[in-house]
């Protein structure tokens, strides 16, 4: 196992829409245990492939005692509406207020590619949407107004350029 570089805005990877995963083999454990070692590393809850950069449909989770690999994630109900703020490891975890579905239900593959559905509701339904987001080319800050976008890049400049 092994601690991967995390790929940052604007790194291109970041915004592009991931190829499905179709092989379930020793490989995909491998990298997955990579993106859990990576992710916890950086003490996030969520990582997707995009963020050590690879297109791929494939994130890793753990928040709010649901730990998954989700493969070819897709987002298949939602419920309600929360608006909380939100940070990614990509932009430096500089948090933003966004709105997100309350309730979501993600159906995706494990690393064996058994296919599943989970329900979660408030911050664990918020990962859901954010890293599914992520396996599609998006950002979270692709979901704020202009301004507040700019703003939020802006910060995570400023803050990259004093480490
Ligand atoms: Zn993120």
């Amino acid at each position: 196992m092994a601690v991967r570089k995390i790929t940052e805005y604007p790194e291109k990877v970041l915004a592009e829409v991931g190829k499905p995963v179709t092989e379930f083999d020793e490989e995909l454990e491998k990298l997955c245990a990579d993106m859990f070692e990576t992710m916890y590393d950086a003490e996030g809850v969520g990582l997707a492939a995009q963020q050590i950069g690879l297109a791929l449909r494939l994130f890793v989770m753990d928040c709010e005692g649901i730990k998954l690999v989700a493969a070819n994630p897709e987002i298949i109900a939602i419920e309600g509406e929360q608006s909380n703020p939100e940070g990614c490891l990509s932009v430096g975890k500089v948090p933003a207020v966004v709105v997100r579905a309350e309730k979501a239900t993600l159906r995706a593959q494990n690393e064996k590619g058994e296919w599943f559905e989970r329900e979660a509701d408030g911050y664990a339904a918020r990962a859901f949407q954010h890293e599914t987001d992520h396996c599609n080319g998006k950002l979270f800050i692709d979901h704020l107004p202009k301004m507040r976008r700019e703003m939020v890049v802006k910060r995570f400049q400023k803050e990259k350029n004093w480490k």
